[in-house]
């Protein structure tokens, strides 16, 4: 018998009087304890704000990355545990890999994103500076600051780890401390999880406690600096989000709930395609991982109906080599579900969809369980619906079976499929197999406003793309309507919902100060050495070189012509050229300025500058020609440290001509040793 913690305040808290018992899903048994009325809700808030807030805030997003990093490692080193625990929650090894791995992966692309597209600094800036006043000496942008509060946690039961682990890497990244709640179901391989994470010393003091059982008045205390991310039933997420004091203090809440979605098989993906097998496959592995206890779990196939007998054939000969079983055993396909209650859930709703569907496949009182007693655990078969009239049927559209439970459902043409797929009023995903551009296209055009996530898939990408269900941290998780109006994930985007957007405004100066990047306008220093001769640490922001004058040639502009092969008419035919709306005349090529800017302001000798490593957002604004003359201005921009030995400094060039206009506008990058 596990007893199942809470971690507060700095405390962890054995269950007490209150606490819920929890059953193995293979056995039926209680194996675990966990709840405690006692819990101080107020002081774990206050730990939270006074303790694990600070310490984070003191962190950079570059600090913080390296700490996920760690903290992913550690737990990686010590995932069998975590397995070891997941097969009682009914899950395969299959399923702890989508779990603990997803999780962990999960965990690593914050780290990575978060030293790569976020500065080593206290302040992200959200878009490039706006000019305000005429002079360029009042400006404005948009900055992202920590939430000075907590972000509380709301689990659902079917991810005990990677449910954790996805909302917590972008809220710790953003310098956020959490009080993470998962659902009781499955509670004991979070707090196991936990206990890891806290025992590697890696995260500082109040940035994550733990509720094992229930969550006591602790929305009744936040504010506005505090935020809720729920995910589970639209049920639950419905009675949350009405809490007064949420409203009252327009605390943020982030909803991912449950939601409809589909599988749509493209007109081209007749049998004998490699999409219509690719589709077969896709359905069922969606099906029967994690028994269907998938937020993103296809729960609606939409076919041709001229296709529709061939897919049921595949798809029951597919499901019906599905062997269920205790999960530990290594020949089983689909463990069971949570709980005996779950299992009673989900046949009360199969019993819906029946009303208006037939079922083709799966028997309740007729499947084989291997390794256990199917009465004791909540093992149930494959159950496979089919729907002959969408149009009219509603509970197949808005009934949500949380197992291997999905409905098949025949379309006409492109338009009727995107109405069906929109029936479901808002879904995290929906897949089309199809190796048809148009199709693609025409079911985006009718469908993406109603999903958070469009999968395509064919023959091309087959091979790589990682699965219908599959969050990827890259993208958004999330989806409109139904599915909760929520959006997690999504790279940086989703480090964002824990942080606050302010606009400031105020001089180059001011600006510079706030965001360590320097703004046009802002002071320069120019009475230093050559800032090539100066180390990463060295170098100061607004650090400039004034070069000399060069004047430009025509026999510049032939030899590089001839040399390079670009003899474009601009640069050789003065007649062509002048007619051309852009040009007075020949002018000398683009990128011979930019070659001439490198010897106008480069030092040559060994030092500090390794390497050159790119250009951004170059503009040419002026034509030069032959016997105007340029001179470059070069400006440290932003440093971003990218390893041990050397770190990325983004220069601020511009090239005038003669008259001090500017020719030529870019950022360059250069990597320099500390
Ligand atoms: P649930 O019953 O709605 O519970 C979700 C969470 O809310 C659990 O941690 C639960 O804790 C907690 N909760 C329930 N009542 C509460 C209350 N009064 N105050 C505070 N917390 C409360 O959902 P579930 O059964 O765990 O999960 C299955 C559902 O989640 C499915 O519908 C599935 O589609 C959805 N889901 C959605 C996503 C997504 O990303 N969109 C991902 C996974 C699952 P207790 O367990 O202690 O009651």
């Amino acid at each position: 018998m596990l007893d199942v913690s809470s971690f507060a305040a700095g405390q962890w808290i054995a269950p007490g009087s209150g606490a819920r018992n929890i059953a193995s899903a293979i056995t039926g048994e209680v194996i675990a304890q966990a709840g405690n009325d006692a819990l101080q809700v107020q002081d774990m808030l206050a730990y939270a704000r006074n303790t694990g807030g600070p310490a984070l805030r003191k962190m950079t997003f570059h600090d913080r990355a390296r700490m996920l990093k760690s903290v992913a490692m550690y737990l990686m080193e010590r995932k069998q545990a975590l397995y070891d625990l997941s097969y009682d929650t009914g899950a395969t090894l299959s399923d702890h890999k989508i779990d603990v791995d997803g999780g962990i992966g999960t965990m690593l692309v914050f780290a990575s994103k978060g030293r790569r597209e976020m500065p080593d600094a206290h302040v992200y800036l959200d878009g490039p500076p706006e000019q305000l006043g005429r002079e360029g000496q009042f400006m404005g942008r948009h900055i992202c600051t920590p939430l000075q509060g907590v972000a509380v946690h709301i689990n659902a039961f079917n991810f005990p780890v990677w449910g954790m682990l996805e909302k917590l890497a972008p809220t710790l990244l953003a310098g956020v401390p959490a009080i993470v709640k998962p659902a009781t179901a499955t509670c004991y391989v979070t707090e196991s999880c936990v206990r890891l994470m806290l025992e590697s010393g890696l995260l500082p003091e109040g940035a994550v406690q733990l509720v094992s059982g229930g969550l006591g008045d602790i929305l009744d205390h936040l504010d506005c600096q505090d935020a809720v991310a729920f995910t589970g039933s639209a049920q639950t997420a419905m009675m949350l989000r009405g809490n007064p004091n949420l409203t009252e203090n327009s605390v943020r809440f982030a909803s991912e709930q449950d939601s409809l979605n589909a599988s749509v098989l493209g007109p081209d993906a007749t049998p004998g395609t490699p999409e219509f097998d690719l589709f077969v496959k896709e359905v069922q592995r969606e099906m029967t991982a994690k028994a269907g206890q998938k937020c993103t779990a296809i729960r609606r196939i939409m076919v041709p109906d001229t296709l529709l007998e061939p897919v049921i054939d595949a798809l029951k000969t597919r499901l019906s080599k599905t062997t269920i079983g205790d999960p530990r055993l290594e020949s089983t396909r689909m463990g069971a579900l949570v709980s005996a209650s779950q299992k009673r859930d989900v046949l009360e709703k199969a019993a819906l969809i029946r009303g208006e569907a037939e079922q083709v496949f799966g028997n309740i009182d007729d499947f084989t369980v291997d390794g256990a007693d199917k009465d004791k655990g909540a093992f149930v078969p494959p159950m496979l619906f089919h729907c002959a009239d969408p149009d009219s049927a509603s509970r197949v559209h808005d009934t949500e079976a949380f197992g291997p439970v999905s409905t098949i459902m025949p379309y006409r043409d492109l338009p009727h499929a995107a109405e069906l797929l929109n029936k479901g009023k808002g879904s995290l995903v929906a897949s089309i197999i199809t190796n048809d551009g148009d199709t693609a296209r025409d079911i985006t055009l009718a469908s993406a406003a109603f999903h958070g996530r469009l999968y395509f898939n064919n023959r091309t990408s087959m091979a790589e793309a990682t699965g219908h269900g599959s969050p990827l941290p890259h993208m958004v998780h999330g989806g409109p309507g139904r599915a909760g109006g929520g959006e997690e994930l999504g790279g940086i985007r989703g480090v964002m919902h824990y942080m606050q957007r302010t606009a400031i405004q105020g001089s180059p100066d001011i600006l510079t100060a706030i965001g360590k990047q320097w703004v046009p306008g802002a002071t320069e220093i120019s009475d230093r050495a050559h800032p090539f001769t100066r180390t990463f640490t060295e170098i100061d922001l607004g650090e400039t070189f004034n070069s000399p004058a060069r004047t430009v040639t025509l026999e510049d502009i032939e030899t590089f012509a001839h040399f390079t092969g670009d003899t474009f008419y601009a640069h050789m035919d003065e007649e062509a050229a002048r007619a051309n709306p852009f040009f007075p005349g020949r002018v000398a090529h683009g990128y011979l300025l930019l070659s001439f800017a490198a010897g106008l302001f480069v030092q040559p000798d060994p030092g500090p500058v390794l390497a050159n490593t790119g250009l951004d957002n170059l503009r040419f604004m002026a034509p030069v020609a032959a016997g105007d003359s340029i001179r470059v201005r070069l400006t440290v921009k932003h440093k971003t440290p990218r390893n041990d030995e050397y770190g990325e400094v983004r220069w601020h060039v511009t090239l005038y001509n003669q008259n001090d206009e500017a020719a030529a506008e870019y950022e360059l990058l250069t990597m320099n040793a500390y």
